[in-house]
């Protein structure tokens, strides 16, 4: 199996850039965050709040979080339900960031994403791929860029979506997530000492491509 694994802090193009690389490669793309995210859906739905850590450690062992392609797309199924439409809120982001620093969370998910790379070739992006779930990956990326860059593109992103936001908003949330993904005690965000550092913020995404696709050894 060829495993990549792209690490980085929101918003720095991690998914955009999976995507486009295991299209050109036949890979299959694992989106890690989004399981998170599956995981604080149903911490929220449950009517958990971030702080009740115990309750949390306890609820996650309900949910059944798994992945299935549909037209080369990857789906999160949220015991049985396809949650695709419902996981990408600031809501839903802000739980899965505080949700995700619990170790009964982690190893859960961290498993399942084991097993998928086991199976295929895959690229796998997320915080701790590189470091944590697949540290024998053949390639691992860092791909960063500066928190304005980052926040900027997420506002772009949700006028396009037609979505109501403030830029400043944007901007504050991604820095308190990047800070609690790299102080966290379990496999907190951190570049492998193996991994090969983009910074992203002076390059369009077609050189960022390019970049890792020369990269590839196979
Ligand atoms: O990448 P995305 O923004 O969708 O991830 C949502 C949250 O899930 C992150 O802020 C992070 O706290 C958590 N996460 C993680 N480990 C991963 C992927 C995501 O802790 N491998």
């Amino acid at each position: 199996m060829y495993n990549i694994a792209i690490d980085g802090p929101a918003g720095a193009g991690k998914s955009t850039i999976a995507k486009q690389i295991a299209k050109r490669k036949g890979y299959i793309y694992v989106d890690t965050g989004a399981m998170y995210r599956a995981m604080a859906l149903f911490l929220i739905e449950s009517h958990v709040s971030p702080e009740e850590t115990e309750k949390i450690s306890e609820k996650c062992l309900e949910a059944d979080i798994s992945i299935v392609y549909e037209k080369g797309e990857q789906v999160v199924l949220l015991n049985g339900r396809n949650v695709n439409g419902l996981i990408r809120t600031e809501q839903v982001s802000n739980m899965a960031s505080a949700s995700s620093v619990n170790g009964h969370v982690r190893k859960k998910l961290v498993e399942l994403q084991q097993k998928l790379a086991e199976k295929a070739d895959v690229v796998m992006d997320g915080r701790d791929i590189g470091t944590c779930v697949l540290p024998n990956a053949d390639l691992k990326i860092y791909l960063t860029a500066s928190s304005e860059v980052r926040a900027k593109r997420r506002y772009d992103e949700m006028i396009a979506r037609g979505e109501k936001c403030d830029i400043d908003v944007i901007k504050r949330d991604i820095e308190e997530r990047d800070y609690r993904d790299m102080h966290r005690d379990i496999s907190p965000l951190k570049q492998a000492e193996d991994a090969v550092l983009v910074d992203s913020s002076d390059m369009t995404i077609e050189e960022v491509i390019e970049k890792i696709m020369g990269m590839c050894r196979i």
